[in-house]
Parts: structure tokens; sequence; C-alpha cells
């Protein structure tokens, strides 16, 4: 089978070149492979399964819907699924938005619902460009609405995302991201800036695949106050950080901040395909017809939804996942002090990244913070795309599957379903010891 994919499907393939596994059962945290071999899966289809693989209530929830005979696919007709998902949608959302919150369905993927995103802001402000963040992950959507000539010609202009351990100011820490914050203040307000007042800002609250990046929420909140005194909406993306995963139900609520705008995809569909766009109702300036798309009634998606949203705010995963994923970091901060090879280790809740670096490497100018990462001190060391790919084989060979991110792919990733016990944890974390462990020896040793 593999033989077969790698000589039929393109060359845009992109997990199923570092993990060849053949899926062909999984439960939970485990996934069994064709050859019989079984695996703790960390990828968890990019960050969508919030309960892991095939939750009894998620099956449960998607039998009831084609037992009872109902329509699978309802472009965007009102059911009682969709009535269901949208009442439950509605009563996790962040209080300030909750109460005055409109829904678009738009078609299944993430990408999708950051298209409509951006298309109502433009909508509602009749201004036309968008402010997004260095290392900022929203999809890949790109030119249909030019095809059949709806014109969009969207221009982005791009800001500093903060960032501790490569911060672009050299300083890291709360200064980093102050100013990060001004340098956005001083191009928002600055008539040569070149950069029109835009229709939206849009960012992540954790930048995932930039590298696991958590935006401080101080710069969060300062990004609120710019674009609410300035009269543009702010798009937060949710796609990845949503639904419990780091340690909040959405992202922005560690920081108290309420978008105008979020994009929900992923774990909104309980593994199936789901997105949408929730905004404040004064933003409904579409006329009807504004933003369509043939799947958008997904009903299955829609029930395995309603099941995981309500399972993640009844069983206290929320805070499970704040409480593990700090435990886990704490016990990653040790590898770091342990291996020259690895350089960072953050996140938030269970969305974890562990930065490889070159161990002889020469470290970037920097100065460090009073109060700023105790890392900074001489700079980082250079990423190291290849110790970080060798990680993944050695965690792949000792039955553990994870994912790569960050600008050059540096970053192993960890996005565990929020259901993952602690003995489930530490032998993630053992299986992780281990290939680092193995890729550092072989570095010690010139392999
Ligand atoms: N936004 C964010 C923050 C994402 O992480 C992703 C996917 N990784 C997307 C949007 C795009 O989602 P999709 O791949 O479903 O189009």
């Amino acid at each position: 089978m593999l033989r077969r994919q790698a000589a039929r499907e393109s060359g845009a393939r992109t997990y199923a070149r570092a993990l060849p596994v053949v899926p062909v059962r999984a439960r939970g945290l485990t996934v069994e492979g064709a050859d019989g071999r079984r695996y703790l899966d960390c990828l968890s289809g990019a960050g969508t399964l919030a309960l892991g693989h095939n939750h009894p209530v998620v099956l449960e929830a998607i039998r009831r819907v084609l037992d009872s005979g109902a329509p699978l696919n309802c472009l965007d007709l009102a059911t009682p699924v969709k009535d269901a998902f949208t009442t439950e949608l509605f009563r996790t959302l962040p209080r300030g938005l909750a109460e005055n919150a409109r829904v678009q369905f738009c078609g299944p993927a993430g990408t999708d619902a950051v298209e409509a995103a951006l298309e109502l802001v433009r909508a509602a402000t009749g201004r036309t460009g968008i402010l997004a963040f260095t290392g900022a992950y929203h999809g890949q959507t790109m030119g249909a609405p030019e095809a059949f000539g709806g014109a969009h010609d969207v221009r982005v202009a791009r800001l500093p995302y903060p960032q501790d351990y490569r911060c672009p100011f050299g300083v890291g820490g709360p200064r980093g991201a102050e100013l990060a914050a001004r340098w956005t203040e001083s191009v928002l307000d600055d008539p040569n800036s070149g950069v029109p007042r835009p229709a939206g800002v849009i960012l992540e609250p954790v930048q995932g695949e930039g590298g696991v990046l958590p935006a401080p929420d101080a710069w969060l909140r300062r990004m609120r106050a710019l674009t609410e005194a300035r009269s543009i909406p702010l798009i937060v993306d949710e796609a990845q950080t949503g639904v419990g995963r780091t340690g909040r139900y959405w992202a922005v609520e560690h920081s108290g901040t309420v978008p105008d705008v979020m994009v929900l995809s992923k774990a909104i569909g309980g593994s199936l395909p789901l997105a949408v766009v929730v905004y404040r109702d004064e933003l409904d300036v579409w006329p009807p017809g504004a933003h369509t798309g043939t799947f958008r009634g997904n009903q299955l998606a829609m029930a395995a939804g309603t099941a995981t949203l309500a399972y993640v705010r009844e069983n206290g995963l929320v805070g499970r996942a704040a409480e593990l994923g700090e435990r886990m970091l704490g016990r990653l901060r040790e590898l770091a002090r342990a291996h020259a090879c690895v350089g960072d280790v953050r996140g938030r809740g269970l969305m974890i990244g562990v930065e490889l670096v070159e161990p002889e490497g020469e470290p970037a100018g920097g100065e460090a913070e009073p109060g700023g990462r105790e890392a900074v001190v001489g700079g980082p060391r250079p990423t190291a795309p290849a110790l970080a790919a060798a990680v993944q084989r050695e965690c792949l060979r000792r039955g553990l599957i994870v994912e790569l991110g960050g600008r050059d792919a540096g970053v192993v990733r960890l996005l565990p379903p929020l259901t993952i016990t602690d003995e489930q944890a530490s032998a993630v974390l053992d299986r992780l010891a281990d290939a680092v462990a193995a890729v550092a020896g072989g570095v010690r040793s010139g392999a």
C-alpha cells in the first residue's frame, strides 16, 4: 500500500512521507497499523481529535443519526442535528460574544472558515486589506473566487508575532511582546506606513504550525485594544486551539480577550470535517448567498461535534488539559536541560512543542532581558530540522507518532487527545525522551 501510495499520490503528500503507517484500527490515543504494530498517536489528526480516536460518545452520536434515517447532507437547511450543535456551540462561546453571536456554517475545512471570516470583515468595513502575523498558518485556499469573477484581491500586510525564544527584537519576555505590539500600533497609525487601514486583523492565540508559539496574554489584550479603538474587527483563528486544547475552552479566554470573529474547525467536528465562523451580530451585513458552499450541512460531523463539545465541557477536560500540559512541560524542560540539542520547550495545555537546535551552532546575537527567558542568554542556536526529523523517526520506531512544525520544521509537536491518562502521558514522554537521547547520542558520536 505504501509503495502504491508513493507511486500514485501527489508530490504534495505531507504526513504520509514521514509516517509510513497504514492505520486500520484506532481507539483513544492508540492507532494500530496494518502490520499489527500499535502506536501512541500524538498527532491526533493534526489536533482534531479532542477525545482521541473513535470515542464511544462520538460513535454513539454518529450511529444515532445513521439509524434515525435523517438526510446526511442538507446544504444549509435547518435540522434538529444542526440545531443541537448550534445550541451547544453557543453555550461554550466566550462570554461577551455568546450573547450576541451569529454563526455561518462554511465549507468543511478550516481554510473555508478563514475565507469566510476575511470576506465578512471586508463586507462589514468596506475596506480590503488584512493584517496578519509572521509565522501564521490559516490554510491553503487560493484563487477560486477570482476564477469565477469575484475579484477579491486580498492584500495582506504582515507584522511581527511575539515569541520569546526567537524574538524578532532579540529581547524576548514581556519587553519583546511590548515591542511587537508597538510595531503594530505604529503601522496602524502612521499615515505613511504603506499599509492602509485594514478590514481586519487575523491571529492565532497559539501559533500551531508556526512552531507552538503561545501569544502572551498582554500582547493579545493590546491587539484587542488597538483594533477596538480603530474599529478594526479582530479575527481569532481557533481552528487548532479550540475545545479545551490549550487549557481553556477557547484559547482567547486565557487573556480575557473577546474577539469580533472566531474561526472554528478541527475539534468542533468530533473528528469529521466541520468549520464555522462565529461573529458579533453587528458584523452581519451579508446579503443572502454572500458566502456559500455545497458541504455546509454534514449531519454526521455536527452530531459528532455536539457530542465532543458537550463531553469536553461536562467532564473537566479543559482543566485536565491545563494541569497535565503543565506537568508534561515540566518533564520536557528536564529533557532540555539534559540535551544541548533541545533548545526550547514551550506550549499551552496539551499543545506542546520541543524545538531542536544545532548543539554546536553559533548562538544568534541577542541580549537577555531581566524577566525574559533564560534561554535567550547568548541568543538561540540555529534550528535543526534534520535533528527534529530524526527525533520523529526515532519516536516512530518506539511506537510514538508526533508531528513536526515551526518555520523550518525544527519543532517536534505533541497534540495528544484531552482524554490521555497519566500513564499514557508518561509512556509518551518516556518514548520521546528515549528518541531524543538516541538522536543526541548520534550527534555526539558524529553519526
Ligand atoms: N487555521 C489554523 C490555525 C490551522 O492550524 C489550520 C490547519 N492546520 C487551518 C487554519 C486550516 O485548516 P484546514 O487544513 O482544515 O483547511
